[in-house]
């Protein structure tokens, strides 16, 4: 039992927090011996254009094969990654992965990537990234970054310089999960965003809420007028598709159209598609 307050005092714990405890240092450790081993892969979402039904690109989500959990959701292993320092170097791993997957893929096709706040603190994050392009030969128009609406409120000024810089190189951004965070929407206007992500917790909804629809309805209205377009994530069945399809031309993501897949699950999806790039980078280099 805690002892008295003062100098001394310490703290008891019952089996239930040690063992937490335990998982936590577990986990810690699990996740830095997973970057060296290789345990974190990139799986991909279908990214559709929802008035055409053509496929325009994936999004690339973290998994984690640990060896001792089991598949890890990033939902538990982003925010520990985020707090133990691992963040970037675990990123730039699955992103390598991902421009070496996409490559293999038709040259049309984009691919998103999820940067963390955490990342984006980082001066240098920007020319990291150009470098990691350059590194894998992929072209950065193909490349979109989705940044939440919590990088906003830490240093406008140095996350809009960053955003500029990518841009300039022809880097797409996108603001993520757009109407659960609390950004102003000055923000909106003032950062030079190419896209809006409405969240899936509106989008789930449409089918039965009347407020989510009148949030989707503004959103959009929003996005149109200052000339973004929109993507919408977590389309869960044909009405909640047809629901939207209704509201204008936009993109959409989520598990009518198929969860998120393993790399050769998609070569595989892409090959009955037509879809694969028409010169595989390592046919050309065995080439020379
Ligand atoms: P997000 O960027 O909003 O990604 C979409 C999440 O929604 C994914 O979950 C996806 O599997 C899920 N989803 C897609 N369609 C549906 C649907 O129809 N219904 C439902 N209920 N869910 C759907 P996931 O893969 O668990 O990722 C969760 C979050 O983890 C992502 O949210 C993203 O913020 C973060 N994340 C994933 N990979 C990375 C990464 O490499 N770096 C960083 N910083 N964050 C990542
Ligand atoms: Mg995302
Ligand atoms: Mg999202
Ligand atoms: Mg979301």
């Amino acid at each position: 039992h805690a002892k008295k307050q003062g100098k001394n005092r310490y703290f008891w714990f019952e089996p239930s927090m040690e063992k937490e405890l335990r998982f936590r240092s577990d986990l810690e450790t699990g996740i830095r011996n997973g970057i060296k081993n290789g345990e974190f892969v990139p799986y991909y979402e279908q990214q559709i254009d929802l008035q055409s039904g053509e496929l325009m690109g994936f999004e690339m989500l973290a998994r984690w094969h640990s060896p001792d959990l089991g598949l890890v959701s990033p939902e538990v292993f982003i925010p520990v990654a985020e707090e133990i320092g691992v963040i970037a170097a675990l990123s730039e791993n699955l992103i390598e992965q991902a421009f070496e997957d996409a490559k293999g893929w038709h040259s049309r096709l984009t691919l998103s990537v999820n940067i963390s706040p955490v990342q984006l603190r980082d001066p240098w994050f920007s020319q990291k990234l150009l470098k990691l392009l350059v590194k894998h030969n992929f072209p950065p128009e193909r490349l979109d970054i989705e940044i939440t609406e919590s990088c906003l409120h830490e240093n406008v000024g140095v996350v809009k310089s960053m955003i500029t810089s990518l841009k300039n190189q022809g880097v797409q951004i996108s603001l993520d999960d757009f109407g659960t965070g609390y950004s102003s929407l000055t923000q909106l206007r003032t950062l030079p965003f190419d896209r809006l992500k409405i969240d899936r917790s509106f989008v789930g909804e449409l089918n039965d809420e009347d407020a989510s629809d009148k949030i989707v309805n503004a959103i959009i209205s929003l996005s149109d007028g200052l000339d973004l377009p929109v993507t919408a994530e977590g389309i869960e069945d044909a009405q909640i598709l047809k629901a939207l399809k209704g509201k204008g031309k936009m993109k959409g993501q989520g598990y009518h159209y198929g969860k998120p897949e393993h790399a050769a699950a998609v070569r595989g999806r892409l090959a009955a598609m037509d879809l694969l790039a028409d010169h595989h980078p390592e046919a050309e280099d065995s080439m020379l």
